[in-house]
């Protein structure tokens, strides 16, 4: 099974070194065609159209074809603006599809979008074209570089490293697979690797793990990224030309620069397990530390929920939480450093590795008012005048929020979902949206637990899992209510 990864976008030029052979084919055909090894490669694009597209919003995702014809009042009544599309992949017998209702909106380019990244879709009316050269010859719309055996493998120059956050920065890395050069929907170049799913794995897993680790946590952790790669193949980037982007976006992948034995040895020990859940394949997300109550979906992403993305105590029997945390409940449980739950980290022992995690059960840090109006005008747009104070509209079963008022002087603005809330409060990201708010003169004490958004696996609680001796299996479990651990080949067989 093979996957198509975006991992260099926009770009006038890109530069590579190729190793061994490889054919080189084009829309017309493939030639053989024997590189350089010592050589830099400029693909260059010479010249090119944009895509034409339109910006609908999501107003509604239903994941069962038949349901469909109750939502039909819905969106027949604004016919001409309102879209339904079928979105997914069929993966050997498993449907995997969603179907999406939209309905058109204006331009939304660029923009960090207060109500949540998740609601807003590109819809291509014409697809981007364009000549690129490469080695001394034109080639119409794309290239495909694809490798003669096993050995080779490419490097690209200048590969950016964690875009958004503070480690951002640029590094030559090295791929195997297939290199593919599109021209994008921008009418620039993109860069795509398509590797096969198992060796991908091994490479996004291999930055999270480290030989300290317990290995039935990363057992755990490689099904539950297996798992969302699946689930979620051809969804977030339905219009772009590729599977899962190369950023925490989709999941960090750099390539196999970075591949350890360790987590080489724990993909193949998993080999094609996934979770299953009814007959659909689980979008299995994780964080590091949900801060001893685990987050529901609709939380951080779309206005939906996943029975296997409950809400419970990280402990156990890890009873679950039926509602909303109440100001005066969260206020008791981010002040309770003894919260008794897996991923304490006061009270459990960690490895060294992951040592960094220690101060992010529960967490302090002061944002100034001046920095909050900044962050609203530089990341979402908005101007509100001087920042005067911060309400919390709405907590979700976790205590994280994913609804805040931001007062100003001139108006005021609400920014939704728990992703959106730790951009505004911090220069990067705020460790978690569970915080208690304390205004100072014109700073605003945050006080907070956890760290990510806290839905399905707790990376930190599944460590301390392991050490107590629950197997990969009993960590699944735990955190994928319900789910089932199966073979993805007994789905893909015949
Ligand atoms: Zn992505
Ligand atoms: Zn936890």
């Amino acid at each position: 099974m093979k996957v198509r990864i975006g991992f260099l976008h926009k770009k006038p030029l890109i530069k590579v070194k190729f190793k061994g052979d490889y054919f080189i084919s084009d829309e017309k055909g493939c030639s053989e065609k024997k590189l350089d090894e010592s050589k830099v490669y400029e693909i260059k694009l010479i010249q090119s159209k944009p895509a034409e597209y339109e910006w609908y919003e999501k107003t509604d995702t239903v994941f069962d074809v038949g349901k469909l014809e109750s939502h039909r009042d819905k969106y027949y009544l604004q016919e001409k603006s309102t879209r339904v599309i079928k979105a997914g992949r069929q993966i050997g017998n498993l449907d995997n599809f969603e179907y999406w209702l939209l309905k058109k909106t204006g331009d939304m380019d660029g923009k960090i979008y207060p109500s949540g990244d998740y609601k807003y879709k590109k819809l291509i009316k014409k697809e981007a074209y364009g000549e690129i050269f490469f080695d001394g010859v034109e080639f119409h719309n794309k290239i495909n570089i694809i490798p003669k055996n096993e050995e080779c493998s490419f490097v690209v120059e200048g590969v950016n490293v964690g875009i958004d956050f503070h480690w951002d920065h640029k590094e030559d890395l090295e791929y195997k697979g297939e290199l593919e050069i599109i021209i994008d929907n921008s009418g620039s170049l993109t860069a795509v690797n398509i590797i096969d799913l198992e060796e991908y794995l091994s490479s996004v897993n291999s930055s999270e793990m480290r030989n300290d680790n317990n290995l039935e946590m990363l057992k755990a952790q490689t099904i539950a990224a297996r798992s969302t790669v699946l689930a979620t193949m051809g969804k977030h980037h339905y219009s772009d030309g590729f599977d899962l982007c190369s950023d925490d976006h989709c999941q960090c992948y750099q390539g196999i620069s970075k591949i350890s034995e360790l987590s080489k040895r724990v993909t193949e020990n998993t080999k094609g397990e996934i979770l299953i859940f009814d007959s659909g394949i689980v979008d299995a997300r994780y964080s590091k530390i949900c801060g001893g109550i685990t987050e529901r979906y609709s939380t951080c992403w779309e206005d939906m929920d996943f029975p296997y993305l409950a809400s419970f105590y990280d402990n156990y029997p890890g009873n679950e939480i039926k509602s909303p945390m109440s100001e005066e409940a969260t206020q008791k449980f981010i002040m309770d450093g003894d919260f008794d739950c897996f991923c304490n980290t006061n009270k459990n022992p960690l490895p060294v590795s992951l040592e960094f995690c220690r101060d992010l059960f529960r967490w302090k840090t002061v944002m100034n008012a001046a920095e909050i109006k900044e962050n609203l005008k530089v990341k979402f747009g908005i101007d509100i005048g001087d920042v005067t104070d911060l309400i919390t509209v709405a907590r979700g079963y976790s205590g994280r929020i994913f609804k805040l008022e931001v007062k100003g002087t001139e108006s005021s603005a609400v920014i939704s979902k728990e992703l959106n809330i730790r951009r505004l409060l911090s220069k990067t990201h705020l460790p978690s949206s569970a915080f208690l708010i304390t205004k100072s003169g014109t700073d605003f004490i945050l006080t907070g637990a956890g760290w990510g958004h806290g839905a399905g696996l707790c990376q930190i609680g599944a460590q301390v899992m392991g050490e107590k001796g629950y197997s990969y299996k009993k960590i699944l479990k735990h955190y994928y209510r319900g789910a089932a651990i199966k073979n993805l080949s007994a789905y893909t067989k015949g």
